[in-house]
């Protein structure tokens, strides 16, 4: 971490402080790993101190060349394998029988039914019997995320979530890439602040909102895959009942 600015390392300690609290908390805690440029970090912050969590990404059969490089390219660095979780191949089959091979750009019911299918039910399987999970996110990404606790109770996936990077910037989030020579996926060169699958990501312009380039032919307020609704309550709630 010596390679590291004061400030910065003091944020990286605040977090890797924040996950050591859920391991101890937590059992069999995990990280889904979305293999965006916060996840270099937070994959960097989890296997650099060892700490007990088991790193899993969901490949959704459509995700772009870069990002599979990028998953070679972690594995490497880090001498340690990400599980990779896939969609259950009989109902995805089903799914594209009905909708057609591209049918989720066809409405928000088809948009969701391919998320839920492709992405929500191998991350319900990877969660299942877990006491945490760790997520990425950040408040400056959206107006959604803004409103995030760093730790609520999902009620949706029955555990708790973690989100030890919320307060960080953009720009902490690149200087410790940066800094540290971490691997990263190589479309973020070219426009793209948030990747995911190849069909439903975009490059976006300058002073656009992060998540713009994500489904951008939906209302922006639509803009999330099913792993981060907002029907949560922040985990001190969960456990007290509502404060004033
Ligand atoms: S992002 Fe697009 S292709 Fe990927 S799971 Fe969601 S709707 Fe399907």
């Amino acid at each position: 971490m010596s390679e590291l600015p004061e400030d910065l390392l003091e944020r990286a300690e605040d977090s890797i402080s924040q996950l050591r609290a859920a391991v101890a908390e937590y059992k069999n805690v995990c990280y889904a790993n979305s293999l965006g440029a916060e996840s270099m970090v937070l994959t960097d912050l989890i296997w650099g101190t060892k700490l007990n969590i088991e790193i899993f990404s969901i490949d959704t059969g459509r995700l772009y060349p870069e990002t599979y490089d990028l998953i070679e390219r972690v594995q490497q660095r880090y001498g340690r394998a990400l599980r990779v979780y896939y969609p259950d191949t009989v109902k995805l089959e089903h799914w594209v029988a009905e909708n057609g091979i591209n049918g989720f750009r066809d409405g928000l019911d088809q948009r969701r039914s391919c998320c839920g299918i492709r992405k929500v039910e191998p991350f319900r399987r990877a969660v299942s019997g877990r006491g945490a999970w760790v997520t990425g996110i950040r408040r400056s990404q959206s107006a959604s995320r803004a409103l995030v606790a760093p730790v609520e109770w999902d009620g949706e996936y029955g555990l708790h979530k973690v989100s030890p990077l919320l307060d960080w910037t953009k720009k902490d989030i690149w200087d410790y890439i940066r800094k540290k020579r971490l691997p990263y996926n190589s479309l973020h060169d070219i426009g793209f602040p948030s990747i995911g699958c190849a069909s439903c990501t975009r490059a976006v312009q300058p002073g656009e909102e992060e998540r713009s380039g994500r489904w951008w032919w939906e209302r922006s307020d639509s803009r999330e895959c099913g792993l981060h609704s907002r029907a949560k309550i922040p985990a001190f709630a969960a456990v007290h009942g509502p404060q004033e």
